[in-house]
């Protein structure tokens, strides 16, 4: 599984060894939603990337190195050419990753895709009390009784209707421990990525480095070659 997502020359070092970690607690985080979905019969309305059409994530530094990993891995041309220009495809409004006329998934990133995009409809928050609650995404249909009426539950309702949901906190929570010394900085997905990209790509020896030109941001990276 890890030969898909991570490039060959990244299978060691102190990253490696972050976006392992990384991957297995989304393989667990993947595992809970199914599972509460499944329990629950809950499902997206065929189709539909409404959460991703008016949504751009703020994602952790480790987040948009995953993600860059698996680009450099399964998309490589794709890649380089955000890391040398910087940034990603422009769209009036959303994710710049979302693709409408894909079918399937409309996420073309799919596999590398930040927590918060594996966690939409079908995990829960804590409140400001510290229950956990759940609500339908605005696009979910009502569900038919003994759970009609309302659109969020907390507490023992939500204990005896649906049983407990997994926790975006805990998760994110979990994901911000992996890397303390990132202090839980977020950035917009489009400024977080380019960056890591680079990274990895010189980690992974994907990008040559024989032109010294450089934006004189990014002293720990070198440039990456100009596309002829
Ligand atoms: S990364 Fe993928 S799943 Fe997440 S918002 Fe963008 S298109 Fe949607």
């Amino acid at each position: 599984m890890l030969d898909t997502i991570l490039p060959e020359g990244l299978r060691f070092g102190v990253l490696f060894d972050r976006l392992i970690t990384v991957h297995s607690l989304y393989i667990r985080a993947e595992e809970a939603l199914a599972s509460f979905r499944a329990r629950n019969g809950l499902s997206c309305p065929a189709g539909c990337g409404t959460c991703c059409e008016g949504f751009l994530p703020d994602v952790l530094p480790l987040e948009a190195s995953y993600l860059a990993a698996w680009l450099a891995r399964n998309r490589p041309e794709r890649a380089l050419e955000i890391a040398e220009s910087g940034r990603l495809p422009e769209r009036s409004r959303g994710c710049p990753l979302y693709d409408p006329d894909k079918p399937d998934a409309h996420c073309t990133v799919y596999p590398g895709r930040p927590l918060i995009c594996r966690l939409f409809a079908f995990s829960g928050i804590r409140t400001k009390n510290g229950r956990p609650s759940y609500s339908l995404c605005r696009e979910m249909p009502h569900l038919p009784p003994p759970r009609s009426g309302a659109r969020t539950w907390d507490g023992p309702d939500l204990e005896a209707l649906f049983g407990p949901p997994p926790l975006m906190s805990d998760f994110g929570a979990e994901l911000e421990g992996i890397a303390p010394g990132d202090g839980g900085r977020r950035a917009p997905l489009t400024a977080a990525l380019p960056p890591a990209l680079r990274q990895v790509l010189f980690l992974a020896g994907l990008g040559g480095r024989d032109d010294p030109n450089t934006d004189g941001n990014d002293p720990v990276l070198p440039p990456l070659p100009r596309a002829s």
